[in-house]
């Protein structure tokens, strides 16, 4: 029995070889299987893959630093199967979050409730399931928590102080500042909670590392005063904000190197503190490539206000005349995924993406890229440099793994786009190799891209798909 490419099970198409192949061509040999049925939903193409290589890099870069993968960035079912299966553990901000990764047999010991305001009736459900290892920043929680759950243990998020380049400030938000820790500590000491662990976020999309060397200084800091009082610490978290794409102003290897030195110094090996992270984008971002499709076209004058805009090529062709001679027209491209959508992280991550087009021609034009919806917001590009592109033509866009998928609304019913997973099996093996060894004999040793594309037969989320 044939089925679609992508189907609701969520199946990952395996390729016999050490990679899968480039995510360009598959991206084309997608647009026609749809072509083919008539289709032009958007879609998304995950490349599992890439979520292991970065597994094995962040073991090999950072070995003393436990992943707690920061469920929020990219909350699809197939990326949290797979680092659950590469034995992350997770770092949830709601009952929903625990609850989706305690559903793939998580045990509440590799949670961190990481969210230093949480819903009382939250904290009661992490209560009934164990989910004891929690964050706070602020007194009214530490009331919050003596009322419900007197004996989570209790990580202090505090706030790094330095100033650093980044994308997503959280400072403004969370942390307490280090010159009141004493006051809160005392006040956790009053309630005699548990305090046990020292916790910061550099903030998201950080572009210094030093903001990491800078923050575990702090961290000591604070770290010996609660030692002073009496606290029995055990844990540091070093948060997230490690980068995970390739266009990111500084690189993860830069950020190990940093943060190796401040951890050997500060927290040595000797000292037996366990330490931790809260990663998201570095796990997820350059696995998901996102495709939509051109669904309208609308071409004004350039030197044109809005107001007076008008249409080039109108069906009588009289608005042509209206062109000023050294005008030059600019293209509106109207794509079927947009702010409200996928394209959320351009307001609330302060993304910056770039279309990707099929088409070498050697011209370009000014161009605006927007969303589906009626709202005037949903705007993708107000301008860039594009090859005049037809209605029915496609746009790509790479690296939107981070903060895209999780954050997207179906405003104006405009759905969200399907997924499609693939993997090498060099690196698929070391995910379930029991499963990969036995079905790899009916392999090939090479594949035919359209042949393992367009012919998945009926498999569920566990099943391996080899052509
Ligand atoms: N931990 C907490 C508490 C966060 O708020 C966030 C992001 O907002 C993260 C971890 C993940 O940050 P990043 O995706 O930059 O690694």
């Amino acid at each position: 029995m044939k089925h679609h490419l992508i189907s609701a099970a969520a199946a990952v198409t395996v390729f016999p070889d050490t990679t899968v192949p480039d995510v360009v061509d598959m991206v084309k040999c997608k647009i026609a299987e749809l072509e083919a049925e008539g289709s032009d939903d958007a879609f998304f193409i995950c490349d599992v893959g890439d979520i292991i290589k970065k597994d094995i890099k962040w073991r090999e870069m950072l070995p003393r630093v436990s992943p707690f993968y920061a469920v929020k960035c990219n909350t699809d079912e197939t990326v949290i199967k797979t680092l659950v299966t590469l034995g992350l553990g997770f770092d949830c901000a709601s009952k929903g979050e625990i609850a989706q990764v305690m559903k793939h047999g998580v045990s509440p010991s590799r949670i961190i409730y990481a969210n230093p305001c949480k819903q009382k009736s939250f904290v009661k459900y992490a209560a009934k399931h164990g989910v004891d290892l929690m964050t706070f920043d602020n007194e009214a929680e530490l009331i919050k928590i003596k009322d419900v759950y007197p004996e989570a243990r209790l990580v202090l998020r505090i706030l790094p102080t330095t100033q650093v380049q980044v994308r997503c400030q959280l400072g403004n938000k969370f942390g307490c500042h280090p010159d009141n820790a004493l006051k809160l500590l005392m006040k956790a000491q009053e309630l005699n909670l548990n305090v046990m662990g020292i916790s910061f976020h550099v903030g998201s999309g950080v572009e210094e590392a030093k903001a990491f060397s800078c923050a575990v200084h702090q961290a000591r800091d604070v770290w010996d005063l609660a030692l002073d009082m009496g606290f029995n610490m055990t844990l540091l978290d070093v948060g997230g904000g490690f980068p995970g794409q390739k266009s990111a102003p500084i690189t993860f290897e830069e950020i190990a190197i940093v943060l190796n030195d401040a951890l050997d110094y500060y927290f040595p090996k000797s000292s037996g503190v366990e330490i931790i992270a809260e990663p998201g984008r570095y796990y997820v971002a350059s696995a998901f490539t996102l495709t939509c499709n051109i669904i309208a076209k609308r071409t004004v004058a350039r030197d044109k206000s809005e107001d007076d805009a008008f249409i080039v090529g109108s069906p009588d062709g009289h608005n042509k005349q209206n062109l000023s001679l050294n005008d030059e027209p600019s293209h509106m491209y109207y794509l079927n995924d947009g702010v409200y959508g996928s394209f959320n992280s351009l307001m609330y991550d302060h993304a910056k993406v770039e279309p990707c087009v099929f088409n070498d021609s050697l011209y370009s034009f000014t161009s605006s890229v927007w969303g589906p919806t009626c709202d005037g917001l949903d705007c993708i590009m107000q301008e860039c440099r594009l090859p005049e592109m037809e209605v029915g033509q496609w746009m790509y866009f790479l690296e939107m793994g981070a903060y895209t998928l999780c954050a997207g609304s179906t405003f104006n019913g405009i759905p969200r786009p399907n997924c499609l997973y693939v993997c090498a099996s060099q690196l698929w093996t070391m995910l379930y190799p029991e499963e990969v060894s036995e079905k790899r004999r009916c392999s090939k040793p090479s594949v035919d891209l359209q042949e393992a594309l367009g012919t998945i037969s009926c498999c569920t989320d566990q099943e391996l798909l080899l052509c």
